[in-house]
This record gives structure tokens, C-alpha cells and sequence, in this order.
């Protein structure tokens, strides 16, 4: 719901009349979660940064999250899955300066429009794709940062490089003219033990340190961690995250998607 939206929503209290008030204590919640993670983890606080998720959301709300983080002092960054919304919203958001990854997996045809708006695609998982990137990239006098996508779980509906291969893909990319990679990214298990989480993302972090200790051309600075959603972040937190990709527990739950 936006803030022009009349009523309250179900499961809002009737005493918050302001949308945005229940955004940002969703918010500050978040940000609590990730603090005592990383206190639980023996980490320092503030080594983890939030990303927040935006697929469906429209650009009213993400606005007032932007302008919410930044009272709170915690600047996050946003993600997009589709560069059909990227585009849409682009120009809406614009004016804040916000910091956008790509998210969601990125068709080839797409480069150029994702370029436009976004400082990381997350998403690299073919050296097809990194190739078009980094030429892209080059092209524009850009550098435009990537991380790997490892594919953890194992669960075919997911993208992303086999464990397997990772490391040789991470070491190829980083030497794609035009791109920095900063780290490997992965979307966790769907499965309700949190063991099975936390050993998917457990096996992201040593890929990640193998990469770096590969000495590869340019691994030097791949040393981030894009792991943890709104049900998982604390495993993720657990087991290394630099970043989290944090959605429905700040901008609500999302209608079912009609297709997958
Ligand atoms: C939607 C999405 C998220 C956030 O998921 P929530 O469960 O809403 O927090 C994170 N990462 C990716 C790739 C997503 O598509």
C-alpha cells in the first residue's frame, strides 16, 4: 500500500494512521535483527549492510524507506530483480541518488538498461554475461562492479553457477575488462531447518575465500557476501554475510507471483 492509500491495512494497528511510521519501525526492526546477529556472532557492528528488495514495490514506499534509512543513519542500498521495474522506477527515484544492485537474473539483451541504473549486477552466473557486461562497461568508461552467482542449494528452479564451478567462473570474470567482482552472491535454501540453511551459506563463504586466496588477477577485492533474506538473515550473519537482501520485513508481504 502506498501513502495516498485510504484505510489501514489488516494486521496494521488502527492507532498508526502514517504508512510511513509502520515502514520505518519495520525498518529500525531489521536493523536490530542484524545487530544482535552480529553481536551473536562475535562480529562488529555495522559490518553487515542492508540492501532492501524492492521487486513490486512502487517507487512512494521505497522513497520513504530511503528517506527513513537516512534519519536512522544507516544509508542502505536497493535491489531490483527485473530491469523491466529498474527502468520503471529509475527515474521516480532518481532525485536520492540511491545505490541499486541487480538482483534477479539478468538476460543478456538487458545489459545496456541495466548499466543505466544500477552500480552492481549480483547476478553473473555464465562468462557470456560477463563478457557483454564488461564490454558494455569498457565501452561507457565505466566499472561496474558483479558478483558471482552460486546456485548453493542445489534446487533447479534456482539460478546461478554449481558450487563446483564457481571459483574458475569467479576468476574468469575478475579479469573481464570493465568489471570489478567484489564477491559471490546466492539466494539460500528453501527448507525450514535452519542447518540446511546455514551449511549452503557456510559453503558461499568458503567458495568466496577460495576465490580470494586463488591470488587470481583481480580477486583481490572479492571479498563480499550477498547471503540472507527477511526469513534467514541471521544464519546468513552467522556464516559471514556482508550484505543482506531484505524485502517483505520492511515493505510487507508481497502478492503471490503469477508466474515463477
Ligand atoms: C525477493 C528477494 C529477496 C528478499 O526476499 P524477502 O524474503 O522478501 O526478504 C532477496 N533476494 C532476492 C534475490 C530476491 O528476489
Amino acid at each position: 500500500m502506498t501513502a495516498s492509500s485510504p484505510g489501514t491495512s489488516p494486521g496494521t494497528s488502527p492507532s498508526t494512521a502514517d504508512p510511513d511510521d509502520d515502514l520505518a519501525a519495520r525498518l529500525r526492526a531489521v536493523h536490530r535483527r542484524i545487530a544482535a546477529a552480529e553481536s551473536a556472532a562475535a562480529r562488529p557492528v555495522g559490518s553487515v549492510r542492508l540492501l532492501l528488495a524492492t521487486k513490486t514495490v512502487p517507487a512512494p514506499p521505497i522513497r520513504a524507506a530511503l528517506a527513513a534509512a537516512s534519519s536512522l543513519g544507516r544509508p542502505v542500498l536497493l535491489g531490483e530483480n527485473r530491469v523491466q521495474e529498474l527502468v520503471a522506477k529509475g527515474p521516480e527515484l532518481a532525485d536520492l541518488h540511491p545505490d541499486v544492485h541487480v538482483i534477479g537474473h539478468l538476460q543478456s539483451n538487458k545489459v545496456n538498461a541495466a548499466l543505466r541504473w544500477a552500480s552492481c549486477v549480483e547476478t553473473v552466473d555464465t562468462p557470456d554475461l560477463a563478457d557483454r557486461l564488461g564490454e558494455r562497461a569498457a565501452r561507457a568508461g565505466q566499472l561496474l562492479d558483479v558478483l558471482v552467482q552460486v546456485n548453493v542449494s542445489g534446487e533447479a528452479t534456482k539460478y546461478g553457477v554449481e558450487p563446483a564451478d564457481a571459483v574458475p567462473l569467479a576468476v574468469r570474470v575478475a579479469a573481464v575488462e570493465g568489471l570489478r567482482l567484489r564477491g559471490l552472491m546466492t539466494v539460500g535454501a528453501r527448507s525450514p531447518d535452519d542447518a540446511v540453511v546455514r551449511a549452503g551459506y557456510a559453503l558461499l563463504r568458503r567458495l568466496r575465500d577460495d576465490v580470494v586466496a586463488s591470488g587470481a588477477p583481480g580477486t583481490s577485492d572479492a571479498t563480499a557476501l550477498s547471503m540472507g533474506m527477511s526469513g534467514d538473515l541471521e544464519a546468513a550473519v552467522a556464516e559471514g554475510a556482508t550484505l543482506v537482501r531484505v524485502g517483505s520485513a520492511v515493505f510487507g508481504a508481497r502478492a503471490p507471483a503469477a508466474a515463477p
